[in-house]
């Protein structure tokens, strides 16, 4: 039998799969199986990803693996990571890597001595004429509760009880189990479903027993989502399939993961990066083995090994970090679409502001009530015309409202930092990264200047380096310098900090988002970290800070994430008794985006922004490949865009190429653009991302452009 082996190597250039010969010895190898296997003089790890009856390499070359791992991954999982790899032209080996077990299998399971009290133990304990030891009566007792591990116990106790037989030893599996903190998690046992979360479940079930499915569940904040993805779950798990239930940023979500917890215990495994090297083993073996049947984390959970998979939920489906940044640059939702249709499985993509791609592809299920029959809170957009400071009277009187009332409120700024950026009032000069086009950003507590794309960072100046001037000014506002206004004007309220500066990490942000929870009253100020998916009761005011920041951005994503953003803290507000509001600070309030946030119209936003796309030739309508290339001196990465401009022209003449364009500069790399728009579907799709695949390859392996780092993003965010 020949194995085709996909070695696990980061060179691009590399061109396998590569045919080995198994040797009956290694009879269990099969599509999915980790081998070692020799290569060019060396060994590496390879994955079999199809098996074949012969080769068309000579039999006196072919050579036999040097060994094959007792551990591997599931044929369908092999299929998915390579479908990944040619989706967004990366390397087979860098999607494979994204199905293998975590550590390439380099961490094996855990085992520790675990001692059980025998008949013979049992009747010693309740027999006062055999002498026991105090050690040996405490372990024994503690025992007798059930099997625990000897070094809870004491080894030495263990030791000479078994010599008595009165415990007998075992070498057994411990698993290593990650703890799930939910903040607030509250116990919601089994509610009565209102009609239309009835209505979406009868519609899950069908396509359960139809052979699959995508849907995309409309609901609005507080619509009795997640009560659906759950009773959702529990239906798969009744037709003896799996779930896999994708969240945003774990550290963010934590009630989602803890509400699926309370109701389905050990059957769910959670799959992140912050877990230890041996916790993500461990679930990663339990889903394997099917003692785990719900997957909760975030977008690498969709390549989680669960069996017979029977249900992909998608929480809060718009979130942008469903997308990975680093090669390959998939994007989670589509992946799941896939891995969805190839089990005939149902894909269940929840929102409150769907992405026009969902709203055009997926059939629709809305829930435009709140559970508790109370509405929406009314979105106010506040004019900032001439208006000089951070914050309009209107909101610095209704967070003093907030406050003589004892409530809660969320305020969003979307900028960490003191201010955007210093200024010379002598000379003009203003301070830049180094290696960047983009201004430095001030951070007073750290008294540094620092750049957010680099990294850079600098003590703040004391005087102008140019001319010597000692009066430098401030411009803008971030959350640090808001916090200590809100601090001043709000005393003695308290204002709970939360952007990557104030909290980073997964125990700190917790720690903030737990902090504000048990408060008694206060304000949550920060980035776009307040507007995910928290739910606490008691918040009766939401306020938007500059909401003109995300729509500045030259994307034409930037009216989506806009309308995103407002309408996802609007829906953080109100969410108790007491009712709520918003207020939206703005420069421009007929922006589209926020008329129609601010009345809670997600339907009369996605018409007109899907009518715009169309127009446009944008995505959903278009797919679109975005290529940089990037080099340390100027020119070099230019003339490489051009000939992968003339590459793709001549090889997919049906695709429209914009650019090269520059673009700033960054860590020290001068960059060009070059944006290929492609039909949205089929063949043609196909062949434009194989065309640009293809001259990528050919433009990094010719010497012409050493030097040239690219980077290629299908479906760019
Ligand atoms: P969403 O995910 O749409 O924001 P949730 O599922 O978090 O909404 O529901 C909001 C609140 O309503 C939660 O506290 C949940 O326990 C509760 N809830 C959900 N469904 C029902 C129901 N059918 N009856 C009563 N309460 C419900
Ligand atoms: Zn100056
Ligand atoms: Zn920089």
């Amino acid at each position: 039998m020949i194995a085709k082996v996909e070695p696990l190597t980061t060179a691009r250039a590399l061109r396998g799969p590569f045919d080995y010969r198994v040797p009956g010895t290694m009879a269990g190898v099969g599509v999915g199986s980790m081998l070692v296997v020799p290569f060019g003089g060396r060994r590496l790890l390879g994955v079999v990803v199809e098996l074949a009856e012969r080769s068309d390499v000579p039999a006196e070359r072919l050579v036999e693996p040097l060994e094959a791992l007792d551990r591997g991954v599931p044929a369908e999982l092999v299929r998915l990571g390579l479908w990944v790899a040619e989706e967004y032209c990366s390397t087979p080996a860098r999607g494979l890597a994204l199905v293998l077990p975590p550590g390439n299998g380099k961490v094996g399971i855990r085992r520790a001595l675990v001692a059980e009290i025998t008949g013979a133990g049992r009747a010693a304990l309740g027999d006062d004429g055999v002498r026991l030891g105090e050690r040996q009566r405490e372990a024994l007792a503690a025992l007798a509760a059930g099997p625990l591990p000897a070094a809870e116990v004491g080894h030495a106790a263990v030791r000479s009880l078994e010599a008595r037989g009165l415990v007998i030893t075992e070498n057994a599996e411990r698993r290593r189990r990650p703890e799930i903190e939910g903040v607030g998690a509250r116990a919601d046992g089994e509610n009565r479903l209102t009609d239309a979360q009835t209505a979406a479940l009868v519609r899950v079930e069908q396509l359960f027993d139809s052979g699959g499915g995508q849907l995309l569940l409309h609901g609005a904040t507080g619509s009795g989502k997640t009560e659906v993805y759950l009773r959702s779950v529990a239906a798969a798990l009744e037709r003896g399939r799996s779930a896999i239930v994708l969240v945003p940023e774990i550290a963010l979500t934590p009630q989602t993961a803890g509400r699926f917890e309370q109701r389905f215990g050990d059957e769910v495994a959670i799959l992140h990066s912050r877990l230890s090297a041996g916790e993500r083993h461990d679930e990663w073996l339990r889903l394997r083995r099917g003692e785990a049947r719900v997957c909760i984390g975030p977008r690498s959970a969709v390549f989680a090994p669960v069996r017979d998979l029977g249900l992909i939920v998608v929480d809060e489906e718009h979130d942008g970090s469903y997308k990975q940044e680093g090669d390959p640059r998939y994007d989670a939702r589509r992946v799941a679409e896939r891995r969805a249709d190839q089990a005939g499985a149902v894909l269940l993509a929840g929102t409150a502001t769907p992405r026009p791609e969902s709203r055009l592809r997926l059939e629709r299920l809305t829930m435009p009530e709140r559970v508790d029959g109370r509405g929406l809170p009314p979105v106010e957009l506040v004019d900032m015309a001439g208006v000089t400071g951070a914050l309009h009277s209107r909101t610095r009187d209704a967070l003093l409202e907030v406050r003589e009332r004892g409530e809660k409120a969320i305020v969003l700024l979307n900028r960490r930092g003191w201010s955007n950026f210093l200024t010379c009032r002598g000379c003009g000069r203003a301070w830049e990264c180094p290696s960047c086009d983009v201004t430095l950003v001030m951070h007073r507590a750290q008294g540094r200047i620092a750049c957010h794309h680099c990294g850079h960072s600098e003590r703040v100046p004391e005087k102008c380096p140019d001319c010597g001037s000692l009066s430098v000014a401030r411009h803008g506002a971030g959350t640090e310098r808001i916090e200590a206004e809100l601090v001043q004007s709000l005393h003695p309220f308290p204002v709970f900090r939360l952007d990557a500066d104030a909290a980073s990490g997964r125990g700190a942000i917790l720690d903030v988002l737990r902090r504000f929870e048990q408060a008694d009253a206060g304000v949550l100020l920060g980035t776009q970290m307040v507007a995910k998916g928290h739910d606490f009761p008691d918040v009766t005011l939401g306020v938007v800070l500059d909401a003109d920041s995300t729509l500045r951005f030259p994307d034409f994503r930037a009216e989506e994430r806009t309308f995103a953003l407002v309408a996802q803290l609007a829906g953080r507000s109100g969410r108790g008794g007491r009712g709520g509001k918003v207020l939206v600070q703005t420069l421009g309030t007929d922006a589209r985006a926020l008329r129609f946030a601010a009345r809670h119209d997600a339907e009369g936003f996605l018409a007109g922004e899907l009518k715009r796309r169309e127009l446009l030739g944008y995505p959903p309508f278009a797919q679109l490949v975005r290529v940089v290339c990037a080099s340390d001196r100027p020119g070099p990465e230019a003339a490489a865009a051009a000939e992968l401009r003339d590459r793709i022209a001549t090889s997919a003449p049906g695709v429209r190429l914009l650019g090269p364009a520059p673009l700033f500069r960054l860590k020290g790399r001068d960059r060009a653009q070059l944006l290929v728009k492609a039909p949205a579907e089929g063949p043609e799709r196909t062949a434009a991302v194989r065309a640009v695949r293809h001259a990528v390859e050919a433009v990094a392996a010719g010497k012409k452009h050493r030097g040239v780092v690219l980077s290629v993003d299908v479906d760019p965010q």
